[in-house]
């Protein structure tokens, strides 16, 4: 049975989406060369695209962008984003910077040695990305409980800890930079990571001589999940529970445009190693500016430093949870295959089950995803082979282990109508899923395809 748990807030401030019909839309397609990252946001209903940067902020946040200190140096933002990250994360270094990936650039040199190895329960792109620029390898290490979609486990988001001690073995530890925890596994569908899992890849690192970092996106998300799914974690509140999962880390880099609920923004900080911060501090001035604003105006640090706490409450995370598992539930029980347990912050639909008969090479995750678009007016993205690309040698497609189509919901911004619009939009799909064809790229670049390739439809009349 499926439940929403009611907004713990009333709406303040509006902003008015425009209505399409079905022939605009399949227009607007044709006109944006199918690639759903090339049409107008005006012409988007409701837009599950990301979740990041995209959530609503409180009449707290804009109170805070008002009395925003645009000082140089010292501004008193910077003070309240650092007090903030102590008292809840009990890290004593503080870095603020303009985003996720900016952390990474900011904080990786220090680790990460040309010629290494890098270890993760999954690299996100970017954090990837920035691995791979310092000349060492990635390697995931997600559970294998994370592959099997439609069988639940409360935390598939885990390291597996035998492969990654075994990797270890074999390699030697002065072969690896550093492990990178990513709460909530973004890449894995927003699964979570379980305490227990963290404290085991600490032990493992402690005994090896390795660094812990946390790319934290959504660590109260995480910290949600470990209360209602791990037993000894009943009773403790959000705060508690993310003290004692960020103890056993060194640092960690933090996306603020997610959990924090900012529109701009991203945090360093580091647990108690000086000549870490040090760095930090040396690599942020030539990269994002003075270390008192990182990247940031001053009112984009009041804004943060409230959000970091709007983020963590139970209230707030029951409903944004709730949300995504009340749109899970009524999928599940018309029959619309997702990725169960659904993640955090996104919904999976499982475009390979729903489209058996379009192979990998001709994209269902996709093809899903300008359906949504046709039938709703509904924007959502590939998360399978087309996004994965090709391989970089042969240049031939790669097929992806799963062909998903990601829903990812903003923060405090659509309400229950909108997720019932976008159920009966997936069942409307479902019941005529024989008649949606696959697509055929007809212009790519040659990395990151996705943001810009065109494409058409292989059975014209199968979109009308
Ligand atoms: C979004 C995200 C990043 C990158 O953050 P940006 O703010 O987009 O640069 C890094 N890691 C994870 C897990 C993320 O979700």
């Amino acid at each position: 049975m499926a439940n929403y748990i009611p907004e713990p807030f009333k709406i303040k401030m509006v902003e008015p989406l425009k209505k399409t019909t079905r022939e605009d839309r399949i227009k607007i397609l044709e006109k944006a060369n199918y690639n759903l990252f090339a049409i107008d946001s005006d012409d988007v209903y409701i837009d599950f695209l990301t979740d990041s940067g995209t959530g609503a902020m409180s009449d707290k946040q804009w109170a805070g962008i008002m009395v925003g200190d645009e000082s140089y140096a010292g501004a008193r933002g910077y003070r309240n984003v650092v007090a903030a990250v102590q008292d809840i994360f009990g890290y004593t270094y503080v870095q603020p910077v303009h985003q996720g990936r900016a952390a990474e650039k900011v904080l990786f040199p220090y680790f990460i040695k040309k010629g290494s190895y890098s270890i993760s329960n999954m690299f996100f792109d970017t954090t990837r990305g920035h691995v791979q620029l310092l000349g060492s390898r990635p390697i995931d290490f997600t559970c294998d409980e994370s592959k099997d979609t439609g069988n639940y486990y409360p935390f598939k988001g885990n390291m597996d800890i035998e492969k990654l001690e075994a990797f270890i073995d074999e390699y030697g530890a002065d072969k690896v930079s550093v492990i990178v925890m990513t709460i909530t596994n973004n890449s894995a569908g927003g699964q979570p990571v379980s305490m227990q899992n963290m404290k085991d890849v600490r032990k493992v690192a402690d005994k090896h001589g390795l660094k812990i970092v946390i790319d934290s996106a959504r660590f109260a998300e995480n910290a949600y999940f470990i209360k209602n799914r791990e037993e000894a974690y009943a009773d403790k509140s959000i705060m508690e529970i993310t003290k004692e999962f960020y103890s056993y880390g060194d640092a960690f880099t933090m996306s603020a445009k997610k959990d924090a609920i900012v529109n701009m923004g991203g945090l360093i900080a580091i647990k108690e190693d000086e000549a870490m911060y040090e760095a930090v501090k040396a690599n942020t001035i030539p990269n994002e500016g003075f270390v008192t604003y990182g990247g940031l105006a001053g009112r984009d640090l009041e804004a943060l430093s409230i959000g970091l706490y709007e983020g963590m409450s139970y209230e707030f995370l029951e409903y944004r949870i709730g949300q995504i598992e009340y749109t899970g539930d009524l999928l599940r029980e018309a029959g619309v295959p997702i990725q169960y347990p659904v993640g955090g912050h996104a919904i999976f639909v499982d475009a390979k089950a729903m489209f058996p008969h379009i192979p990998y090479n001709e994209f269902p995750g996709h093809a899903l995803a300008l359906e949504l678009y046709i039938e709703a007016g509904i924007r959502s993205c590939d998360i399978g082979s087309y996004m994965l690309g090709n391989d970089a040698e042969t240049r031939e497609q790669i097929e992806a282990p799963t062909e998903f189509t990601r829903l990812a919901v903003p923060r405090r911004v659509y309400t229950q109508a909108h997720f019932d619009i976008t159920v009966e939009a997936l069942k409307a799909i479902k019941e005529r899923a024989s008649e949606v064809s696959g697509y055929r790229i007809t212009w790519e670049p040659k990395i990151m395809r996705h943001f810009t390739a065109h494409l058409e439809p292989l059975k014209k009349e199968a979109t009308v």
